[in-house]
């Protein structure tokens, strides 16, 4: 007898998701896509776990999972999502009940494989509580990596999960969850995943890799990223397992929250702004101005202002601007900077801030109101990474016509033009500063600037664009057979 589906239902298991844990653009997704999905038709269930902190929801289901020798009771809290779709909390303060999601002072909690691979047992032993499986369970980064090996394996002649198809979404390949094979017994899998051709990745094992192995479609978050992950320069040693299922891999890029990030209505701005007015953008300058203590005279409001938030690593682009930060210090242009990350990064912007408390100013740490305040006030934002998956800050900068400098690479190249923005090739500290004056050469030209600001400001970055991507690989997914 064929199994009880429930059709266009799916479940998805990530370990950030808005509006209740976020360290990155993963939480955004989180956030924005199943309502998206919600509004097409589709029923959607995320499950995260409840970390420190996290108020919402309603207890509606309490029992025992295991992971190994670990048992806890783990109580689900759910609470409605917008458009219809719901988050499935999983509270277990053993787990996550900490100081931060992934570990403090950049190391990791050293329990991270038993603290997701919990949180997608739960996930699992929800859905299979209920009569009707969902038709698919769609998973994000290595942290929820073994959904799919679960689904392989214990879950193989499951009555109500048994045969479920898989998606797995890579928002980063270079967070690849390796621990110590001895975890695979504590994670309740056998020892016959420790092959190449299945967990094993150098001698450790890989949740990143079992998700990728064992799911039935995978996405990752824009087209060039795609392309870019099978490349040996940047496919963080996945390039070969990558291009090992090509014909499966599509890039969807995301889309924005439009109602999250809208300067005609953004509740962290003194004042609303369009494209066809964009008289407040100037109110938002001047008041991050002063919240940096940064001059805000008419002097200062008529410099250009670079802004930049950003997690403080490699990644981002911050060692170039390390072997700049003498010639940024020349240029004729005030900084405002938000982020945390490596201490050296920290240091450097700090020590810059004050070198020049008139032109740079720098904070330390994670705000979201400032990082509106940032997007609308600033008029260039600096986002020159060194590999991006698909980045968000280029979107929200260009909808609100604050114009990106982007290194071309990933979602930035596939986001931002020479008709919305300033991008460079190479990756090398000239070339991001050739860009950086050509930008500021070119804010001196009111018209030209103003026809890139608009140009930004029109785009479609919806979700709704990206959801019916997905809507379209869920299809496909449902239409494979199993994979072997
Ligand atoms: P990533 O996910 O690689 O960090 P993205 O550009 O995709 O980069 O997404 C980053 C998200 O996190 C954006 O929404 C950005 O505004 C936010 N963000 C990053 N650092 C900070 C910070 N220090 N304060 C507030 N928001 C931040």
């Amino acid at each position: 007898m064929a199994k009880k589906l429930n059709e266009r239902s799916v479940l998805q298991i990530a370990s950030e998701a808005l509006p209740f844990a976020k360290t990155g653009g993963l939480a955004d997704v989180l956030g924005a896509l199943p309502p998206a999905l919600a509004r097409l038709g589709w029923d959607v269930t995320v499950v995260t776990p409840r970390y420190r902190g996290v108020t919402a929801g309603s207890l509606v289901e309490r029992f025992p999972v295991t992971v190994g020798g670990f048992a806890a009771d783990a109580g689900f809290f759910e609470a409605p999502l917008p458009d219809g779709a719901r988050a499935i909390l999983v509270d277990c303060p053993d787990l996550y009940d900490r100081d931060a999601l992934y570990g403090v002072d950049n190391v990791d909690y050293t329990d991270n494989a038993r603290r997701f691979a919990f949180l997608v047992r739960a996930a699992l032993e929800v859905a299979a509580r209920r009569a009707a499986a969902p038709s698919i369970v769609h998973v994000h980064d290595w942290q929820a990596g073994v959904a799919p090996v679960y689904l392989r394996t214990l879950y193989a002649g499951h009555p109500v999960l048994g045969g479920t198809r898989t998606v797995f979404t890579i928002h980063n390949l270079a967070y690849q969850g390796l621990f110590e094979p001895d975890w695979l017994p504590r994670i309740d899998l056998g020892w016959d995943e420790f092959t190449v051709d299945r967990m094993e990745y150098w001698s450790r094992i890989s949740f990143l890799k079992g998700g990728i192995n064992d799911a039935t479609l995978l996405t990752t978050v824009s087209p060039r990223y795609a392309e870019e992950i099978q490349t040996p320069q940047l496919g963080f040693g996945f390039d070969g397992i990558l291009r090992a299922r090509r014909a499966d891999l599509v890039g969807i890029l995301n889309g924005i929250d439009t109602h999250e990030w809208d300067p005609a209505g953004d509740r962290f701005i003194p004042r609303p702004y369009s494209a066809d007015d964009l008289s407040g953008k100037a109110a938002a300058k001047a008041a991050v101005l002063e919240r940096y203590g940064l001059p805000s005279d008419a002097d200062a409001l008529k410099r250009p202002l670079v802004g930049m938030v950003s997690r403080m690593v490699d990644q981002k682009g911050f060692d170039l601007i390390a072997e700049l930060s003498e010639d940024l210090l020349r240029l004729e242009a005030s900084f405002v900077v938000l982020g945390t990350g490596d201490a050296r990064y920290q240091d450097l912007w700090t020590a810059l801030a004050a070198e020049r408390p008139d032109r740079i100013g720098a904070r330390i740490g994670f705000d979201e109101a400032l990082a509106h305040l940032i997007e609308a006030g600033a008029d260039l934002f600096l986002m020159p990474s060194r590999f991006e998956p698909c980045g968000l800050n280029q979107m929200y900068s260009m909808r609100y016509g604050t114009i990106p400098v982007v290194h071309a690479v990933g979602g930035l190249a596939d986001t931002v033009t020479p008709k919305t923005g300033f991008v460079f090739t190479d990756y090398s500290p000239p070339a991001l500063l050739g860009a950086l004056t050509r930008a500021l050469e070119c804010f001196g030209n009111r018209q030209r600037w103003l026809a890139l600001q608009r140009a930004g400001m029109t785009q479609d970055f919806s979700w709704d664009r990206s959801a019916k991507e997905y809507v379209k690989i869920y299809e496909r997914a449902l239409k494979r057979t199993r994979r072997a």
